[in-house]
Parts: C-alpha cells; sequence; structure tokens
C-alpha cells in the first residue's frame, strides 16, 4: 500500500518512504492511500481472537507483502505488542481501556514499539539509525523503550534538566545498551531546536543516519488501531451491544487510530474526544472555525497542545466534511478543578485511581451520559499509569497507588546521563565526538 500526503494526494510513496521521513515535503501528513475495509466476519469473530492475532489482521491490511512479508509481520507484531490492554468494568455501563501496561507505563508503547521494529526491519542500509528525540517527558520514556536492544540502532534522548518526573527521569537515564540521555540546562523547547538543527546539518548527516522518532509517524498510529478492535472484543465477549469509546486526546493521534479503526468496519456508536482546556477541537466542533491557541499548562501535560498535529489527518478522513465529524465525534473540555474532582469522585464511586489524563476522559463519558441517554457502553482509554503522576495526588491515594514492576526494576539502577548546554555547537561535537 502506498500512502498519500494530505496536501496534496497524488503525492504517494512507499511505507518505507513513510516510516523514514514522517513528513512530507509539502508539511502535510501521510495517510493511507485508502482505508482498508476488514470483512464482517472478522469482526463477528472478534471476541474468539487473542490480542496478537487481531493486531497482526489489522497491520496486515496496511502492510501488503511486498512491504513486509506477512510471516515478518507477524513476528513483528508479536515482539511489539508482548502485553495485553485489558477492559475492566467499573459499573454495568462504564469500562475502562488500560493502555499503561508496556514497558513505560503509557499508551505511546504501542506506537513506539511497533515503529521501532518496522524500522528496523525495513533498514537496508548497514549504518546504524540514529534516533534524535527531544522530550518533556512521556514520548522520550516511550521512545527509548521501545528502541532499546533493537538491533542496528541507537537512541540519543535530550530532556530539560529538572523538569522531567523522577520516574520519568529514570526511564530515560538507566537503559545503558543502545539509549543514551542528554540533560539539556534548558526547556523543552531548546531540547527541540538542537534536535531540529541537528537534522538541517550537513556535516551531521554525513556522519550519521539520522532520523526522528516523530509523533505523527504512520508507523505510531496504524498500531494504535490495535487496541480499540481489541477493546470492542473484550466488550462484546463481556454482553455489551453497543459501544462508546472516550478518549483523552492532545495531538489526537490516539482518536485518530479509533477513527480509523471505525472507517475499516469497527462498529462504534460515537467517539468522544476529552480535552483540558486546550480545546481547539471542542471549540471547532462548536462554531466551525478551526481556532489554534497558544497551550496552556495543566494537569494533564500529555494533553497541553494548541494546535494538534493529527487533526488534518482526521479531516482529511471524513473528506474534510464538518457535519460527518460532528456525527462521529463529541468533544468535552475540562479545567483542572473538575480534574481533580473527578479523580476523588472515581476513587469514591469505583476505588479506581486514574491519571489525570485518564480522569478527563471519565468525565467526558458522565457529559456524554448527561445528553445522550440510552442504552450503550461507554468505554474512556486509560492513556498512561497514575504513578507516573505523583505531584497530582494528594498523600491519602498516592499511598494506594500500586507500584508496577517497570517501576521497581529501575529502582537502584544507575543513571547515566550526560549534562550539555543549550548552545548547538557543544551538542554536536558530542554527537561527532560518538560517531
Ligand atoms: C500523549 C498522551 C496523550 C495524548 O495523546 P494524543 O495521541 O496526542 O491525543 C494523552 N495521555 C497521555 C498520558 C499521553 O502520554
Amino acid at each position: 500500500m502506498q500512502f498519500y500526503s494530505t496536501n496534496n494526494r497524488d503525492l504517494r510513496v512507499s511505507l518505507k518512504e513513510a516510516v523514514f521521513n514522517s513528513l512530507p515535503a509539502d508539511k502535510g501528513l501521510y495517510m493511507p492511500e485508502r482505508v482498508p475495509s476488514l470483512d464482517a466476519y472478522f469482526i463477528r469473530n472478534l471476541p474468539g481472537l487473542s490480542f496478537q492475532e487481531i493486531a497482526f489482521t489489522v497491520a496486515g491490511a496496511f502492510v501488503e507483502e511486498a512491504d513486509i512479508p506477512a510471516n515478518d509481520l507477524r513476528r513483528i507484531v508479536e515482539d511489539a505488542i508482548d502485553f495485553d490492554a485489558p477492559v475492566r468494568l467499573l459499573d454495568h455501563e462504564t469500562a475502562v481501556l488500560e493502555l499503561f501496561h508496556g514497558p513505560s507505563l503509557a499508551f505511546k508503547d504501542f506506537g513506539a514499539r511497533f515503529m521501532s521494529r518496522v524500522m528496523a526491519y525495513l533498514s537496508t542500509d548497514d549504518r546504524v539509525l540514529d534516533v534524535l528525540v527531544a522530550t518533556s517527558g512521556d514520548t522520550g520514556g516511550a521512545v527509548a523503550l521501545g528502541f532499546l536492544g533493537v538491533p542496528g540502532t541507537r537512541v540519543t534522548i535530550l530532556y530539560p534538566e529538572g523538569k522531567v518526573s523522577p520516574i520519568q527521569e529514570s526511564q530515560l537515564t538507566t537503559n545503558g545498551q543502545n539509549i543514551r540521555a542528554i540533560a539539556v540546562a534548558g526547556t523543552f523547547d531548546d531540547c527541540q531546536a538542537l534536535v531540529k538543527t541537528a537534522f538541517n546539518d550537513p556535516e551531521l548527516n554525513k556522519a550519521f543516519r539520522l532520523t526522528s522518532a516523530n509523533s505523527i509517524n504512520i508507523a505510531r498510529l496504524i498500531p494504535q488501531a490495535f487496541y480499540y478492535f481489541h477493546a470492542y472484543a473484550q466488550l462484546r465477549a463481556q454482553g455489551a451491544e453497543e459501544v462508546v469509546f472516550a478518549v483523552p486526546s492532545g495531538n489526537f493521534g490516539n482518536i485518530g487510530a479509533g477513527l480509523l479503526a471505525h472507517k475499516m468496519g469497527l462498529p462504534v456508536r460515537r467517539f468522544i474526544a476529552a480535552t483540558n482546556v486546550n480545546d481547539t477541537v471542542p471549540r471547532f466542533l462548536r462554531n466551525g472555525r478551526y481556532d489554534p491557541r497558544p497551550s496552556v499548562q495543566t494537569l494533564a501535560n500529555a494533553m497541553d497542545v494548541g494546535n494538534p498535529s493529527n487533526w488534518v489527518r482526521i479531516m482529511d478522513l471524513f473528506g474534510q466534511d464538518q457535519s460527518a465529524v460532528r456525527q462521529a465525534v463529541a468533544a468535552y473540555a475540562f479545567t483542572d478543578t473538575q480534574t481533580r474532582e473527578a479523580i476523588q469522585s472515581m476513587v469514591d464511586r469505583y476505588e479506581y485511581i486514574a491519571c489525570p489524563h485518564t480522569a478527563i476522559a471519565w468525565l467526558a463519558t458522565q457529559a456524554y451520559r448527561r445528553e445522550y441517554p440510552g442504552d450503550y457502553a461507554t468505554v474512556f482509554l486509560s492513556t498512561a499509569h497514575p504513578c507516573k503522576f505523583p505531584e497530582v495526588f494528594g498523600p491519602r491515594i498516592a499511598a494506594q497507588i500500586a507500584v508496577p514492576d517497570q517501576v521497581r526494576a529501575l529502582e537502584g539502577r544507575e543513571k547515566a546521563v550526560v549534562r550539555l548546554g543549550v548552545d548547538f555547537e557543544g551538542f554536536k561535537s558530542y554527537l561527532l565526538g560518538t560517531a
């Protein structure tokens, strides 16, 4: 299958090109040339299939034999998706889809693990693939752990010193092997600027085969469709007829993958986009004007996005038809005060501790039920484990958060980190010194 740019449908590239150069020159985003549809037999039989079988079928709809032969794709999928995405019922009409059981404890593991393996597989060059990534916390952990031990790759993570949480810092700095971390004496924007300048530097491009692990890479989007099918399978097995998914949204990649799954034939009654006060999309669905604003810092900081990069993909998926988007997607936005109250309400009602992003999705399910009463199951996606955001919880709740094995395993591990300033020359000479 080929991929086109959302800015020019006549520009077609191979999977390999789209994976290694994730941004088309015209600044659009890559989309599959057609949305593959999965047959009714597959959909009916979903409850009898394992997560890995489902993932393999969904991936195979985009990746043809000529791109990656089926046996190899199966190996990639089974290696990448080696942890579950369970649905837990909280009451007779509310369920949570937990996407935080991977190595970095956030849903970005699905995208990062699949992309890293596809990149390593498609790489025909003998030179090491050098992945440069700037992170404010969550993405870096998923990318680092996604590439950890993947042959032929090396990852350099830049993060702002002192501005990531202790668990995040451990995830970035204790890996060893093919992962190295640089603490930059500056902000996330400084880290991003260093990476961008490096990609445009002729000398570095000569010395290394550089690539980015950008969140808009098509190989991160496709695997995020897997768990919508798997969640639907689990809900059907538990007797649900109609399903509504609520998705905590920042760059809208996660919900975009859900909408892609829906277009492929997954029966979903409606999607709910849940945001914090960075409400560009909820405002757009209300008044029809796409009016991005600078992002505002909130408790759910992985969703602090003023101009969601994947929104153009969603409009493309719906042929730019605003009313079709509105029919498929409802949207609600919530403040930090509401988020804190929701965390407490969820403990009181279900004895369930949610991270702030997840709590916003739950709030959206409640708002949706008030607006559209009826007989259906609402499933909200839990995008991260609450232990990653300790500063959000009061001591009573914090004491009840179970520490996952992935975090225990980091305790006592030695941190290896290089400290650099914000100047490009310093970064460049460090890189050249490690050629
Ligand atoms: C990245 C992230 C989000 C936002 O996902 P998008 O695909 O950007 O909409 C939500 N929650 C958590 C915990 C995240 O890390």
